[in-house]
């Protein structure tokens, strides 16, 4: 059988293993775009990213650790900004929800504790979960940061899974101090299902004979794969609970091959192995921030994004081929540019490369800018002989300096060095 282990409210959780006085209340964790690297005050920035997945959406800490307050989320006139990322069972008693706005939710549940969240702790909390799954179960596949898949075919009779799983959530609500939730079942989609109902801190085992009582009633969003617009067309087809899905193949299948593989994932038919190793297949940073005309200020903001993520391509020691950068703009306009280059990789010439992007990707000037992200993909390691030659001399003085650069920021913080062109 597959296994799926998911960390209850991961983010509350986590602040939980670090403050005991959190237990059994009204926690949220509040989140906001970090403009603060735009900032030209000196300070000590530090990076992660170790194996989360591409699932984090950034790997630079959001906030300073003292920040855990409500004034964190303050804009400059004292107004709460920002949305839950993550709210407590306690919370959601209240009826506050993950993407609530932080002042609709303190209307809702006005004990709400608010923290600000705290990625290095996410990360390794993260990581420990990860090593000590693997410490117990040969196959196991990070799903995203709080989401683990874990294959027990060979390993674990299926008449022991209940006992095991059960114990393995104990262990590591003692050895981590995380409440996981556990669903088992023949395929990791009807895992990942059973997980949900097992929640909060506790397990689920789907199996031959209680497979279809436990499918059928289920509303159809529950399935992982069914968002807001196949919920809607099942729903224009008096579709709402998978056992109607499962009643209606060929109409579901007439949908195409996305809805043929849903239908088949529902019906536990198709499966996908368990990767052990997840390979990061890309790296990007992005911002959100207040609608922004200022060209030049927007290009300084390339530079110190361009920055950022080339300390991180440096971190995984990676070299990336594929470059893009994407604009969104004021009324739902959104621009990008895509660059693919087979050359060795110095921080001048990526930031000189994001710079370019962003002048052929900025094709609305008239339209204010609330949006920029880069993204680094098709990695390559042992480069020298894919990449070009061609200023080979030239490149390598550059990339002396670039791993400098490197060494001192790693010691002195991301702010330590700076391009001129950014000030
Ligand atoms: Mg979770």
């Amino acid at each position: 059988m597959k296994i799926h282990i998911d960390i209850d409210c991961f983010f509350v959780s986590a602040v939980r293993t670090l403050d005991k006085t959190l237990e059994n209340k009204a926690v949220a964790i509040g989140g906001r775009s970090d403009t603060k690297i735009f900032n030209n005050e000196a300070k000590k920035q530090t990076v992660n990213f170790e194996n989360s997945g591409s699932f984090v959406p950034t790997f630079f800490k959001t906030y300073e650790e003292s920040d855990d307050n409500l004034n964190t989320f303050r804009d400059a006139k004292g107004k709460i900004r920002g949305i839950l990322t993550t709210s407590s069972y306690e919370a959601r008693a209240f009826g506050v929800k993950t993407a609530m706005n932080i002042s609709e939710a303190l209307r809702l549940c006005p004990h709400l504790i608010i923290k600000a969240p705290n990625m290095t702790l996410y990360q390794k909390l993260s990581n420990e979960l990860h090593q000590f799954l693997a410490s117990r179960i040969p196959l196991i596949e990070q799903a995203s940061i709080d989401e683990f898949y874990g294959d027990l075919t060979g390993w674990i009779d299926d008449a022991e899974i209940p006992q095991f799983i059960d114990n393995l959530r104990h262990e590591i609500k003692k050895v981590l101090d995380l409440p996981v939730s556990i669903g088992a079942a023949d395929t990791r989609y009807i895992a990942k299902l059973a997980t949900t109902f097992a929640k909060p801190f506790g397990c689920k085992v789907i199996n031959m004979y209680n497979f279809d009582d436990f499918i059928n009633p289920i509303p159809v969003r529950e399935f992982a794969g069914i968002g807001k617009s196949m919920a809607n067309r099942l729903a224009s087809a008096q579709i709402f609970t998978l056992g109607e899905l499962r009643a209606r193949r060929g109409t579901i299948e007439s949908w195409g091959p996305y809805a043929k593989e849903l239908y088949k994932r529902i019906n536990a038919e198709v499966d996908a192995p368990i990767k052990t190793t997840h390979k990061r297949k890309s790296i990007g940073i992005s911002r959100t921030f207040d609608p922004l005309f200022d060209r030049t200020e927007l290009r300084r903001r390339v530079h110190v994004l361009a920055r950022h993520l080339n300390f991180a391509i440096l971190k995984l020691d990676v070299i990336p081929t594929v470059f893009s950068l994407s604009i969104s703009y004021e009324m739902n306009q959104k621009s990008h540019k895509n660059v693919s280059l087979c050359e060795r990789f110095t921080e001048k010439k990526f930031d000189a490369l994001c710079i370019e992007m962003f002048h052929q990707a900025d094709t609305q000037k008239r339209l204010q800018v609330i949006r920029l992200s880069i993204n680094c993909s098709s990695f390559t390691r042992d480069s020298k002989k894919e990449l070009s030659l061609i200023n080979f001399h030239e490149e390598e003085k550059m990339q002396i300096l670039t791993k400098n650069t490197q060494i001192l920021r790693e010691k002195y913080g991301l702010d330590a060095i700076k391009w001129g062109s950014e000030l």
